[in-house]
């Protein structure tokens, strides 16, 4: 068994080999906390979380982290006088943090936020100036606090990421050009300007002020993972400027850094790449309102990680159909079995294990989750109790493994799943059984339906749009 991943350094496939045989080491780029996630978000997340899991099928351990952009130019944008950018910022963190676990994107071993490693940060400045590689440019912007710069052109390495030459790559735009030695040259660190809040800004050796943007990756990974860690990963957009200036920040201070770059493809919607501007961009939540989480996870997860992603109703209706063709067969199994066996032991079938291990291929995995339902089904028909137990078995480990178990309790959510339908109609039954009750002066019938769901622990609200119901807490 060899996990093979395509390695975007090296724009070719490599056998995996972690630094440490036992335990995986994963870094991948989280959010910029300025509004609530949109669906690319969420694929985005997803697929890590499925390679994460696939790895921890392999090798036992995985240590993962995902980090926080909680102060940047964007969430100082978006804060407003009745909201400042630490609240908007966490606010919009636990959005987040609600869109991951509601499709079951396991939560990370560390979730650093940016401000919560600031020294961490100033201590890889300070590395890159005694090296040559960084530069201050006190005094030279009109008096301001000084910022500090990565000198590109001390370090020949630099573009080794997406293979461009600086002569051939665009300016930086994360700062102000002035003081800048080269206009691509980036901003590690950032002075205090007057315009921006008093509460975001920090002491350093340069005077006050805040991180640049990609300075906090390379500073957090190290300080989670190490100076050499397995895998970076993050969505194809991330490749330049981040993932380049961070290669070069970490590399230039005399750390190993990352061994493996994996980027996820993006996500279009009607073939057209998703934007505000546009009217296609998808909420993450309004998603997440009108489909099954489960079915939300099958269909962000079902194309190849480094696939372009087109969702639209009918990729959504497809995946709806795909689960609950895995339901149906393991609820016919369940009747047939009478108990679940799902502690059998039984083989993960070759082809799903050998379809991971080539570059995470989910889509191949679930054709062999799919054949496995369908030879279910087959056996079952034949009243073969045997075979089709050993299906039901298999099914339910592979779609363990993808987080796509639809007898996982992950899927027995209150907002949504057949059981809350279910328990829906039973209370409104009820609701409409007391209000006859009243109707027809039947007080001790309507109290008895009252105590009743009472007992249940739902609580009746009547409003003028009828009688509400929730479970309460
Ligand atoms: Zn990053």
């Amino acid at each position: 068994m060899t996990v093979r991943l395509y390695d975007t350094q090296a724009q070719a496939m490599r056998d995996f080999a972690p630094v440490d045989p036992e335990r995986v080491t994963m870094y991948v780029c989280g959010p910029t906390v300025q509004s609530g996630p949109g669906i690319h978000h969420l694929r985005a997340a997803l697929a890590f979380d499925l390679l994460r899991r696939w790895l921890v099928h392999r090798y036992g351990r995985v240590t993962f982290v995902r980090n926080v952009t909680d102060i940047d130019d964007k969430v100082l944008a978006n804060a407003t006088d009745a909201e400042p950018w630490w609240a908007l910022a966490y606010r919009t963190e636990q959005e987040f943090a609600r869109a991951y676990a509601a499709i079951g994107i396991l939560p990370p071993t560390y979730e650093p936020r940016a401000t919560g490693s600031i020294p961490q940060m100033v201590a890889l400045i300070e590395r890159l100036i005694a090296r040559g590689h960084a530069y201050t440019s006190a005094g030279s912007a009109g008096g301001r606090a000084g910022d500090v710069y990565f000198d590109v052109r001390s370090w020949p390495a630099y573009g080794a990421l997406t293979h461009q030459s600086i002569d051939a790559m665009e300016s930086a735009a994360d700062a102000d050009s002035r003081g800048k030695r080269d206009p691509r040259d980036f901003a590690l660190w950032k002075g205090a300007k007057e315009t921006e809040p008093a509460d975001a800004v920090w002491d350093s050796p340069w005077g006050p002020g805040r991180p640049g943007w990609h300075i906090e990756c390379s500073a957090m990974s190290r300080r989670y993972l190490g100076s050499e860690f397995d895998i970076h990963g993050g969505g194809l957009d991330l490749r330049f400027p981040h993932h380049e200036n961070e290669l070069a920040q970490s590399t230039a201070a005399g750390d190993r850094f990352a061994r493996y770059w994996v980027h996820n493809g993006l996500v279009t919607v009607g073939d057209q790449k998703m934007s505000k501007s546009l009217g296609n961009y998808r909420l993450a939540a309004d998603v997440l309102a009108e489909r099954d989480p489960l079915v939300v996870r099958y269909a962000l997860g079902a194309a190849h990680y480094r696939s372009t992603l087109d969702l639209s109703a009918e990729s959504f209706d497809e995946a709806e159909a795909a689960v609950s063709r895995i339901r149906t067969f393991q609820q016919r199994a369940r009747r047939m079995r009478g108990t679940p066996s799902r502690l059998t032991a039984t083989e993960l079938p070759a082809a799903f294990a050998d379809a991971l291990d080539d570059d995470l291929g989910v889509p191949q995995a679930l054709a062999v989750v799919h054949e496995t339902v369908r030879a279910g089904n087959v056996a079952l028909d034949a009243r073969d109790h045997d075979r089709a137990a050993e299906a039901s078995v298999q099914v339910a480990q592979m779609t363990g493994i993808l987080g796509l178990d639809p007898d996982d309790p992950q899927w027995r959510d209150p907002h949504g799943g057949a059981e809350a339908a279910a328990l829906d109609r039973l209370v409104r039954a009820m609701i409409t059984q007391r209000a006859e009750a009243r109707t027809n002066k039947d007080w001790a019938a309507a109290d008895r339906i009252r105590d009743a769901i009472a007992a249940a622990g739902v609580v009746l609200e009547d409003g003028p749009e009828g009688t509400h119901w929730s479970i309460h807490d």
